[in-house]
């Protein structure tokens, strides 16, 4: 077999080997380290993975593209599988009001918040979304990201803007060399109008939107924001089980601010992920193991919301729940696409090993969007998405923090991105 691309010489080849599920516990650990390691790749696939030269059946020839993994660390093209991609406007002027201690209502009433996306993503044009959304996709690239997930949820109950938040990612999926995997949040928050009736909009999602949504294949999941003050357990407990009637599989926004019991649910309907997590209870956790839901943790937004608080990583992680950390991109929480960052915040905010973290941006970051067949590991048959980064081991990654790492990123075995 003659390979299109190999990667050689390579000081630490981080394989991510062994089953296709999520790892958990101790297992999350384990990493699949070949130190001079080498990959090589035909077309779209890889086709070896070991350690010195390749076997004799590999052939290269002068159409082979050969790269130097020479002092580099190479790993499975990183999944950031919680973002907000697709949205209008930013929110920067409100760090002063935050800086002066404004609690979020006040900065609601000012016209900030969420209600001001809205209004952005709902006046912004698709051209203008898809420019914005298509500008971060080339930042993540760059950064070693080679799969996002992105949510729409900035329309709050005006479903044209739902339905062009999705529109603009499946254009971006087609057109852009970064995987995009869509996820309906028409849930993300209740609109102004329904607000003293809020059984009225979760009746209009059950009977007239997610329908929608699944009719017209805009989106794989279903998400929705479960939280005090937002949708109560038992309004998403009938959001979720109508997408699953629809085939739209389960997420859930749970327990990021309050212990609602959102853990739970996610296992009692069979989320294939809840995320955020901060008040996940330990009922709720253990529910989680038992039913393999993958918690994705977003650290990056319990720094910047700056309440000191954040998701107990080790007591997931002791328990069997399978961990994976995301940006959770947004203009509001989280606004930064930045992935290694956040890998560097699971490290100090969560306590997560160098080996935990990179599994879970790759391996368990895969399983919560339910892609670990073909990503998420380096081994013979996966889809050649590989990342490289100018580091001497994994440690240093997630050590020298604020700067991106990528030497090169691989998607479908053509080198996309290269550090000038
Ligand atoms: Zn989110």
């Amino acid at each position: 077999m003659k390979a299109t691309l190999v990667i050689e010489n390579i000081q630490n080849l981080i394989t991510l080997k062994g089953e296709n599920k999520p790892r958990i516990g101790e297992k999350q650990k384990e990493i699949g380290l070949i130190e001079n390691g080498i990959v090589a790749v035909k077309d779209n696939e890889i086709i070896y993975v070991g350690e010195g030269e390749l076997p004799e059946n590999i052939e290269v020839d002068k159409y082979t593209v050969i790269i130097s993994g020479k002092g580099k660390t190479v790993t499975p093209g990183f999944i950031d599988s919680h973002t907000h991609l697709v949205h209008g406007g930013s929110r920067e002027n409100e760090l002063s009001m935050k800086l002066e201690g404004k609690a979020y209502l006040d900065i609601l009433k000012a016209g900030g918040g969420i209600h001001s996306t809205t209004k952005a993503t709902t006046e912004a044009s698709f051209d203008e979304l898809y420019k914005k959304a298509e500008k971060s996709l080339n930042t993540m690239l760059s950064l070693g990201i080679t799969t996002v997930e992105s949510k729409s949820g900035y329309g709050i109950g005006n479903f044209d803007t739902e339905i062009k938040q999705l529109e603009v990612a499946r254009k971006l999926n087609e057109n852009h060399v970064v995987d995009i995997i869509s996820t309906f949040l028409g849930a993300h928050a209740i609109p102004q109008e329904y607000k003293e009736d809020t059984d009225k909009f979760v009746d209009i999602l059950i009977k007239n939107m997610i329908p929608e949504i699944a009719d017209k294949k805009l989106a794989k999941f279903c998400d929705v924001f479960c939280e005090e003050g937002v949708f109560t357990i038992n309004q998403s407990r009938k959001i979720l089980n109508t997408a699953k009637k629809y085939g739209l599989m389960p997420k859930i926004h749970a327990d990021e601010i309050v212990s609602l019991g959102g853990a739970e649910l996610a296992a009692e309907v069979g989320c294939i992920s809840a995320d955020h997590l901060i008040g996940a209870s330990d009922t709720g956790m253990k529910d989680m193991a038992k039913k393999g839901v993958i918690a994705v943790l977003l650290p990056g937004t319990s720094f910047n919301l700056q309440k000191g608080t954040a998701a107990n990583a080790r007591k997931m992680i002791g328990l069997n729940v399978p961990v994976a950390i995301s940006t959770d991109y947004n203009p509001g929480s989280c606004p930064s696409e930045n992935l290694q960052l956040m890998m560097t915040l699971a490290a100090l905010t969560l306590k997560m090993t160098p080996e935990e973290i990179i599994t879970g941006v790759t391996m368990n970051a895969a399983a919560s969007l339910g892609i670990e067949d073909k990503v998420g590991s380096l081994e013979a048959g996966k889809k050649a998405d590989i990342s490289m980064f100018d580091i001497p081991n994994l440690a240093y990654l997630v050590y020298h923090f604020g700067i991106n790492h990528t030497d090169t990123v691989i998607k479908n075995g053509d080198v996309v991105y290269k550090k000038s």
